[in-house]
């Protein structure tokens, strides 16, 4: 049976985990170097192409995020090595969360696709189409 989630003004840090679904559980990302060439966007097209790899960009630069559930992610959505899980775990601050803000909503650039991100290098660059042409 689903937990009926309480009223923005009742959820708090202490409780507010309990009424989500582990979201910052079931995705990584990766910082990259900020794309700039033809190139280098090209091979983000690669990387995007790959089921569940998303692209972003925040105001700390952009990333790789790729949706996949941590292996240590137990069956009620509990963490299985809590006691010792990763610092980038142990760090992760849940006053501000996914659970508040969807990260494509907290971007600049959200990309969940490669038809998206295509869009976008078309726009960026001139000469996006003839990039294959010699
Ligand atoms: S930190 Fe946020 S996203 Fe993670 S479990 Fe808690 S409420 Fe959910
Ligand atoms: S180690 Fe635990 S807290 Fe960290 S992502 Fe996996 S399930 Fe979540």
């Amino acid at each position: 049976m689903s937990q009926t989630i309480p009223l923005k003004a009742e959820l708090s840090s202490d409780n507010k985990c309990s009424f989500c679904s582990a979201m910052c559980c079931q995705y990584i990302t990766q910082q990259i170097d900020t794309p700039r060439s033809i190139q280098a966007f090209d091979t983000l097209l690669w990387q995007i192409a790959h089921q569940g790899v998303h692209v972003f960009k925040d105001c700390n630069g952009w990333y790789i995020l790729v949706m996949t559930r941590c292996g240590h992610l137990l069956a009620n959505n509990h963490c299985g090595i809590y006691d010792t899980r990763p610092m980038i775990c142990r760090n992760h601050d849940n006053a501000a969360c996914e659970f508040d803000v969807p990260i494509d909503q907290g971007c600049e650039y959200y990309f969940q696709t490669y038809d998206a991100l295509n869009e976008y290098c078309r726009k960026r660059f001139k000469k996006w189409d003839q990039r294959f042409s010699r």
